[in-house]
């Protein structure tokens, strides 16, 4: 079993982003949008302002209160959309109840998009044509590349079809010439189609919910869930069994989790360079 390690090549890949910053002669800001209190959002926001610094890229937050109206929400963005020293935008989700979302990711500028959720993104990775893609899915694919795993032909059971994560990396996936098939909640005999698959993307957020005689021997394993079980971090994939069947298996925390901030920094500066 070989362990694809999202920690080590997202370090590789951030020390390759950081040669590609020091090349560039301005400054690269990023914005983020949080709105409330959420205190997990608190520690996601930290962890990118410390990856920010890491390839000396700027990072200011822009806090509003949990009762924010969401105009003013918009007209935060719109500012900022029309701030020249602001190179990408992103809004922490989840924002409070009342506040639509997708109102919001569509607000951003698509050339300041670096969550890719807007719909002029969304649009062109549908169409073929990505641009500023989406970090969770951009980060498994290239977790994939680095070890060589060719998407080519092979069948990928993949489990989740939200807008952030499923959506976008079904587009991915089918622009790799995988076969994809994509199940959720309402999906009927959901392991017959994990048992025959080549490769396994797992992102439902239950712990333990893809067991080892769900894959076939020698299966690719992708686990994008994170639960927390006492305060510890765990994926979806029972680790200790499904290991002994894989062949190629992320760990949680560890796995996609750390190319996605990878991703994120990648984003700024492709945003940065098409200014
Ligand atoms: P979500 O919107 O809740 O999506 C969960 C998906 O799982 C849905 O498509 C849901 O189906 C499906 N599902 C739930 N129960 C199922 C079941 N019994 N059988 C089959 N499918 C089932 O969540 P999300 O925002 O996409 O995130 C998914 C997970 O990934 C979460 O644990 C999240 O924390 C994690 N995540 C990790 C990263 C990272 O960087 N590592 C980034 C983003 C998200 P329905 O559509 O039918 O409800």
């Amino acid at each position: 079993m070989i362990l694809l390690d999202g920690k080590k090549v997202s370090k590789e890949i951030i020390a390759n982003l950081k040669e590609r910053r020091e090349k560039i002669n301005d400054n690269i800001k990023l914005a983020i949008v949080w709105v409330g209190n959420n205190p997990a959002s608190e520690i996601y926001i930290n962890n990118k302002k410390k990856q920010c610094a890491k390839i000396n890229v700027l990072c200011d937050v822009y806090h509003l209160d949990e009762d924010s109206k969401e105009n003013e929400v918009l007209e935060l963005i719109d500012k900022l959309n029309n701030d020249k020293t602001v190179t990408g935008i992103l809004v922490q989700s989840p924002l409070p109840n009342g506040i639509d979302e997708t109102k919001c990711f569509n607000k951003i500028d698509p050339k300041k998009d670096i969550d890719g959720f807007s719909n002029i993104s969304v649009g062109n990775l549908y169409l073929g044509r990505p641009k500023l893609v989406s970090c969770t899915p951009k980060g498994i694919i290239r977790l994939l590349e680095y070890y060589s795993i060719d998407l080519e032909g092979k069948n990928v059971c993949l489990i989740n079809r939200s807008n952030i994560v499923g959506k976008p990396l079904f587009h991915l996936l089918i622009s790799k010439n995988a076969t994809v098939t994509m199940c959720h909640s309402k999906t009927r005999n959901l392991k017959d189609i994990t048992k025959s698959a080549d490769i396994v993307i797992s992102a439902v957020g239950k712990p333990k919910f893809i067991t080892a005689d769900m894959v076939r021997d020698g299966a690719i394993v992708v686990d994008v869930g994170i639960s927390r079980i006492d305060g510890k971090v765990v994926g979806d994939v029972d680790f200790a069994s499904v290991s002994e069947k894989a062949s190629y298996i992320t760990p949680v925390p560890g796995g996609v989790g750390p190319m996605t901030i990878a991703m994120i920094l990648e984003n700024i500066l492709i945003a940065k360079e098409s200014e």
